[in-house]
């Protein structure tokens, strides 16, 4: 997708009130957002439909809401005060700062497009007959990419596993990686930077502590572990799940809602007997993956990447990717994490933190897997792929917001076809009867046409219009978003109909 495409999407969603910058008036806050009357529902309905996956479904987990603060010496258990960092370069002539692995990551990226775009000059030369696994295999150029690519690929994780910052220097002077704002190679050493924002707390400086703002909603579980456990009376395996704020000093905030410094978290943590992370590891890659599935999303936009480099607390780890009109990106974590959490907050509070399995008898400090999924960059998942436009059969255009109707901002918007003979009043009526239970819209402006199109642009899966008829027989019309198709419908039928294709559980169970 090109860059024009994303600059549309972006201002579709200031447009119509899906997403502001942050403090506009002021020239806004770099890599903060606001969401707006439109995207605070469609972002509810993304944590809703989540929490009703994770909590609602499943007896064994439940969820908690912990503070943002916490004591400061969680971030020294968990390793982030040591280790929460990214390596950080800056180009001396345009004076932007970058992130190494980033600058490399793009670098591979483009040598994998090369390959794509010789592939594509073939296949559109030689069509039907193209054979496109001898053309990888033989091609000297597409070998020669390949080559780079391995070599690249390898010293690159070397580096990271090993934290080596002069070899990614190295590896960027070596491939000849240009700044992107000034064109030149003019380039620092690359530098550890911790992502961790810092406040205190206390009205004195002498009584005044520090604490960090958090940078994972995880912490806040793995300190509540013993009391969910104990209070809940949990049994191995069980999760708890958490929806929240987050917040990293991202050295390269771009990409509008993808990464920001200020943004939130949909995680869970699920503890396991040890020894069994390779079985539950595998189960919630599954499950998470189902979970995108269900709600229809096209499933080649997704896919698994296996991390380079393990965080300091991980025995395994992936992502699901997702293909953002920047190329395929991390949307979720799902990460083994061993007992790496527990057991430092157990040396660092000195408070045992151990679970009795009276299964067998045996005590152990529980392991741990994570699914952690951006809130924010599901949101842009979900946008991204449903803005569409739709040529029509009088050749106009149509801007449509194909969400999956269930995180629709408005389940439906009531629409008199005409402002007078009553027909507003009958709408209201009929609207009132409805609107405890959907989030309904009501326009009255306009005429018909233009009034649907400002509905599908903001993704509202029925519109249902009142007119003369239905003063004499009690129907309406109602049409659907994607299909344009229009049928009546007595409006007794309403609530069912919009009951049965609005219902929650059956798209979370088309997952299962
Ligand atoms: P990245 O490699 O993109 O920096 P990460 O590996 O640091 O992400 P995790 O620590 O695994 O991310 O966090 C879990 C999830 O939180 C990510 O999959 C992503 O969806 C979301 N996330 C992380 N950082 C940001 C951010 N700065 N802005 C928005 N969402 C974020």
């Amino acid at each position: 997708m090109s860059d024009e495409k994303f600059k549309k999407i972006v201002s579709h969603a200031k447009e119509y009130g899906f997403i502001f910058q942050s403090s506009e008036i002021y020239d806004g806050l770099s890599a903060v957002y606001d969401y707006g009357q439109n995207g605070v529902l469609l972002k509810n309905n993304i944590k809703e439909y989540w929490w009703k996956s994770m909590v609602q479904l499943n007896d064994n987990i439940v969820g908690i809401d912990s503070a943002i603060f916490s004591h400061p010496t969680t971030w020294k258990a968990s390793g982030h005060v040591d280790a929460f960092n990214d390596p950080l370069i800056d180009n001396k002539d345009s004076k932007k700062r970058y992130r190494a692995d980033n600058l490399i990551e793009d670098y591979l990226q483009k040598l994998e497009l090369k390959i794509l775009k010789e592939q594509k000059n073939q296949e559109k030369r030689f069509g039907e007959s193209f054979d496109k696994k001898t053309f990888l295999e033989t091609n000297p150029r597409v070998i020669n990419y390949k080559s780079k690519i391995d070599v690249i690929h390898n010293r690159f994780s070397k580096a990271l596993n090993n934290d080596d910052l002069s070899e990614l220097k190295k590896i960027i002077d070596d491939c000849e990686i240009v700044c992107p704002i000034s064109g030149t190679r003019n380039w620092t050493d690359v530098k550890q930077f911790n992502l961790m924002f810092r406040t205190q707390l206390g009205a004195t400086k002498t009584s005044s502590i520090d604490l960090f703002l958090r940078p994972e909603t995880a912490q806040g579980i793995f300190l509540n572990y013993l009391n969910v456990q104990k209070t809940g009376r949990m049994k191995i395996p069980f999760g708890i799940a958490q929806i929240g704020k987050a917040f990293r000093n991202e050295i390269v905030a771009r990409q509008f809602i993808f990464r920001m410094r200020e943004f939130e978290q949909m995680e869970m943590q699920f503890f396991i007997k040890p020894g069994s992370q390779k079985q539950w590891y595998e189960y919630w890659k599954k499950e998470r993956l189902n979970w995108h599935l269900s709600l229809g999303i096209d499933k080649s936009l997704f896919r698994f990447h296996n991390h380079e480099k393990l965080a300091h607390y991980a025995d395994a780890a992936c992502d699901i990717e997702f293909n953002f009109p920047f190329g395929f990106k991390e949307l979720e974590g799902i990460h083994s994490r061993t007992d790496f959490d527990l057991s430092n907050h157990e040396k660092y509070s000195s408070k045992q933190i151990k679970y009795f399995d009276s299964v067998d008898n045996s005590k152990y400090t529980p392991y741990v897997l994570e699914t952690s999924i951006g809130l924010d960059r599901m949101f842009l998942a979900i946008f991204t792929s449903s803005l569409t436009y739709d040529k029509l059969e009088d050749s106009s255009k149509r801007v449509v917001l194909k969400i999956p109707s269930i995180l629709a901002p408005y389940k439906c918007a009531f629409l008199p076809l005409l402002k007078k003979d009553g027909l507003p009043e009958i709408t209201k009526k009929i609207q009132k009867k409805l609107k405890l239970n959907f989030s309904t819209a009501y326009d009255e402006k306009d005429a018909i046409g233009r009034r649907y199109r400002r509905q599908d642009a903001i993704g509202t899966p029925y519109c249902i219009t009142v007119d003369h008829q239905t003063v004499t027989d009690n129907t309406v019309t109602i049409r659907e978003r994607d299909s344009m198709n229009q049928e009546r419908i007595h409006i007794d039928k309403l609530e069912e109909f919009l009951r049965s294709s609005l219902n929650i559980n059956n798209w979370l169970l088309n997952s299962a």
